[in-house]
């Protein structure tokens, strides 16, 4: 069975752009896939090095996210990133061959060192995406599911491992990445990614009034005013959600908004209903697995299999590399 491994930082709640970006593909793929899903906390930690406390507090909340959206805890292994110390030591020795430039080149880490204002990147922050090569090759995953913004990072991933085979032998897959047809979900206030660190997300524990409150004041067309002006939805947020989450009505919608047949409050019900039909399911879920040390437990058995898998990996790894220089005792 072929593998895949995906995940999330723990900053935040998840939102409608996981669930379209990754979310949805891993619940639909851990039937054909023996599937790992990381909670990368060291990686949220290159960002957030001053609050380990907001991490630790959403480990939790983001595990109880991906069992909320489907992942079935006895198909699917979640674990927690800094519990698998083949992950760290991975990332040592992808560093020996990966240069600065190739990193500081990544479109994603400046724009994301503009967001954060790093002008003098750390170390750490600089060279996530080889510790994050060393997430998805520690287990020797095949197919990454992830959002736009991750594919310069799944290029990092398949030179690491590219590169390792050609200096010391063959032991890493080129794993591919799977971008889902929506690979970046704007945000309610119309921003290029809705976001966990912008506050512009509808979050999946978000309860039917939130949610109300929340499209209704999002942002639409500007240049309709009245509800018989011809609207641009193109521009439009909301369009933007019904692409995503309501794709049948697409044509139709499309039409009535240019036509100025169709208004913008009547158009916000709709897609409300229809984020219900996901979201209410999920919410059963939710309330299903948030009990007392389940979690937990679910989180102590996926980082088990994942050392498992780390061991053997590494087993490979040092014997490729000439490091093993006594049996692991
Ligand atoms: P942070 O701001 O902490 O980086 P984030 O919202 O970017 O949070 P991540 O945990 O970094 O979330 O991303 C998890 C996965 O979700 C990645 O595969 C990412 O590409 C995807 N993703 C995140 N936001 C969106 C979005 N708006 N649309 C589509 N995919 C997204
Ligand atoms: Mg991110």
């Amino acid at each position: 069975m072929e593998r895949i491994l995906t995940g999330d930082r723990p900053t935040g709640p998840l939102h409608l752009g996981h669930y379209v970006g990754s979310l949805r593909n891993r619940v639909k793929l851990q039937n054909e896939y023996d599937t790992f899903i990381i909670v990368a906390d060291i990686q949220a930690l290159t960002t957030h090095w001053e609050n380990p406390e907001l991490i630790r507090n959403n480990v939790r909340e983001v595990t109880l996210d991906n069992l909320a959206a489907g992942l079935n805890p006895e198909k699917t292994s979640i674990f927690v990133q800094s519990m698998v110390p083949q992950i760290a030591e991975l990332t040592v020795l992808f560093g020996l061959y990966t240069t600065v430039s190739r990193l500081k080149h990544n479109p994603t880490i400046k724009t994301e060192a503009k967001l954060y204002g790093f002008t003098d990147m750390t170390y750490g922050f600089l060279g996530y995406p080889v510790s994050q090569a060393a997430d998805i090759l520690f287990c020797r995953a095949n197919l990454i599911p992830v959002g736009e913004d991750q594919l310069p990072h799944v290029e990092v991933t398949r030179f690491v491992a590219r590169r390792f085979n050609e200096l010391y032998g063959d032991v890493f897959p080129e794993p591919k990445a799977l971008v889902s047809e929506i690979s970046r979900l704007i945000g309610l206030d119309g921003n290029a990614k809705m976001s966990k660190s912008l506050g512009n997300a509808i979050y999946l524990k978000d309860d039917p009034k939130e949610i109300k409150k929340k499209v209704m004041s999002a942002v639409t067309d500007p240049a309709r005013i009245h509800k018989t002006d011809p609207g641009h939805p193109d521009i439009c947020t909301i369009f933007a959600y019904h692409k995503a989450f309501n794709k049948v009505e697409i044509p139709e919608i499309e039409d009535s908004c240019k036509k100025g047949t169709i208004g913008c409050v009547s158009c916000k019900k709709n897609l409300i209903k229809k984020l219900e039909e996901i979201l209410s399911p999920m919410r059963e879920r939710r309330a299903e697995f948030d009990k007392p040390g389940l979690i937990e437990d679910i989180l102590i058995a996926g980082t088990d299999k994942a050392v498992e898998a780390g061991k053997e990996t590494m087993a490979l790894v040092r014997e490729a590399m000439h490091t093993n220089y006594w049996k692991e005792r």
